[in-house]
C-alpha cells in the first residue's frame, strides 16, 4: 500500500491524481490540502477517508468542519496546515498541485521529511531549483515530475537505464504551440480571454491554458527541465508539435532519440509519477498511428510569442531572474483574465519587468519570496498609468 498526501486536491492535477487512487486499491490517500473549494473537499473527504485536511482559507476549514463533524477527520488551515499536511508521518509521496510561489515551503518540508515528490508545482523548481535539487539529493528523495513534457523525458531516461543526464546530447521539449500558433502579432491584439481559454488538445487549469497561449509556460518548462535533467539552457530545444501525441524526446550523444508517445491525457504522467519506476495498466484511449497519418515539427516562433524569448533569456541568466518572469507573468495573467491588460501586453510587460531587476545570484528562499513581492509591486504600478 502506497500513501499519498496532495496538495491542491481540487485543481485539474488533483482530481486526476484522485481518479487514479480510485483506480487502483494499492494507492491510499491519507492527506489533502485545497484553497477554498469546501464542497468538492468534502465529496473527496466523503469518498478518499483522508486522516487530516487543510483549507488555505481559514473561513472555507470553519465551513468544512461543521461539513464533516459527522467524519473522523481534522481539518486544518493555512500555511501551517500546508506545512503539516506535506509532512504528515504516514505518508509516503507527496503530489504538489497547486499553483504559485505558496508551494514552495511545504515542498521544502516534505523533502527535509524525507517524502518523495510528485511535482506539479511549477514555481519551486523555476524559483528554487538551486535550492531544492541539491536537497532533495542530500535527504535521497525522488523528485518525480508530472508534467507530460517533463514526465516524457523522465521516461526515455528510464527507457535508457540512467537517471542523470550524463549522455544527454539534447532534450527535445514539445509544446503544441497553443491555440494562436501561426497568427502574427496584429492578429493577436485584439485576443479575448474566453479566446486564450479554449487549448486545442489539453484540458488544464486556467493559468496554465493562458500560459500555453503566450508560450510562457514553455518558458517555465525549459527552467525546469534544466533543473530535473541538468542539462545546460542551450541543450534544450523547444519544438512545435501542434498534435501533441509526441510529450517530449531526448537525443542522446550517440543521435539516438528516445521519444514518449501517447494521447493528451494527464492521467498516464501523473500515474507513472505514483508508481515509478513500474508501469502500471491503465484504461482509455490509445494512439492509432493510422488514423493520425502524421505527425508534424515547426520552429517556435519566438518573435512573435516573446513569452519563450523571455523564458530563456531568464534561464540563461539564473538567479532570481527566473522569480521575476514568473511573479510578472502571474499578475499580467490575472489583469488579462480580468479584461483589464491586452494579451501582447502581458509577455510585454514581464520583458519590462525584468528589464528593471538586478538579478541576485544564489538567491535564499527569504529573497526569492521578497523579489516576487517587488516584480509584484512594480507591475501594480504600471497599472495605474494604463
Ligand atoms: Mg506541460
Amino acid at each position: 500500500m502506497k500513501k499519498i498526501a496532495i496538495l491542491g486536491s481540487t485543481g485539474s492535477i488533483g482530481t486526476q491524481t484522485l481518479e487514479i487512487v480510485r483506480n487502483n486499491p494499492d494507492l491510499q490517500v491519507v492527506a489533502l490540502a485545497a484553497g477554498s473549494n469546501v464542497g468538492r473537499m468534502e465529496e473527496q473527504i466523503r469518498e478518499f477517508h483522508p486522516l487530516v485536511v487543510c483549507m488555505w482559507a481559514e473561513k472555507a476549514a470553519a465551513d468544512l468542519r461543521s461539513r464533516v463533524s459527522d467524519m473522523d477527520v481534522r481539518i486544518l488551515s493555512g500555511m501551517e496546515g500546508l506545512l503539516e499536511i506535506a509532512v504528515f508521518p504516514q505518508s509516503q509521496v507527496l503530489v504538489t498541485a497547486i499553483v504559485g510561489m505558496i508551494g514552495i515551503r511545504p515542498t521544502i518540508a516534505a523533502i527535509e521529511a524525507g517524502k518523495d515528490i510528485a511535482l506539479a508545482n511549477k514555481e519551486t523548481l523555476v524559483t528554487a531549483g538551486h535550492i531544492i535539487m541539491p536537497l532533495a539529493e542530500k535527504h535521497k528523495v525522488a523528485i518525480l515530475p508530472v508534467d507530460s513534457e517533463h514526465s516524457a523525458i523522465f521516461q526515455a531516461l528510464n527507457v535508457n537505464g540512467e537517471g542523470g543526464g550524463q549522455s544527454i546530447e539534447k532534450i527535445l521539449l514539445t509544446a503544441s504551440g497553443g491555440p494562436f500558433r501561426g497568427r502574427t502579432r496584429q492578429q493577436l491584439r485584439h485576443i479575448r480571454p474566453e479566446d486564450a481559454l479554449k487549448h486545442p488538445n489539453w484540458s488544464m487549469g486556467r493559468k496554465v491554458t493562458i500560459d500555453s497561449s503566450t508560450l510562457v509556460n514553455k518558458g517555465l518548462e525549459v527552467m525546469e527541465a534544466k533543473w530535473l535533467f541538468g542539462v545546460d539552457v542551450d541543450q534544450i530545444q523547444v519544438v512545435v508539435h501542434p498534435q501533441s501525441i509526441i510529450h517530449s524526446a531526448v537525443q542522446f550523444m550517440d543521435g539516438a532519440i528516445i521519444a514518449q508517445l501517447g494521447v493528451p491525457d494527464m492521467k498516464l504522467p501523473i500515474q507513472y509519477a505514483l508508481f515509478y519506476p513500474d508501469r502500471r495498466p491503465m484504461g482509455g484511449k490509445r494512439v492509432d498511428l493510422f488514423e493520425l497519418g502524421q505527425l508534424t515539427f515547426e520552429k517556435p516562433d519566438m518573435d512573435t510569442f516573446r513569452g519563450l524569448a523571455f523564458g530563456y533569456q531568464a534561464a540563461r541568466t539564473g538567479g532570481s531572474m527566473p522569480t521575476v518572469y514568473n511573479a510578472a507573468n502571474e499578475i499580467a495573467v490575472k489583469f488579462f483574465l480580468n479584461g483589464v491588460l491586452p494579451f501582447l501586453e502581458i509577455t510585454e510587460l514581464i520583458g519590462e519587468a525584468m528589464a528593471q531587476h538586478r538579478t541576485i545570484k544564489e538567491p535564499t528562499i527569504e529573497e526569492i519570496l521578497e523579489t516576487e513581492k517587488l516584480t509584484h509591486e512594480y507591475i501594480l504600478k504600471k497599472k495605474k498609468i494604463w
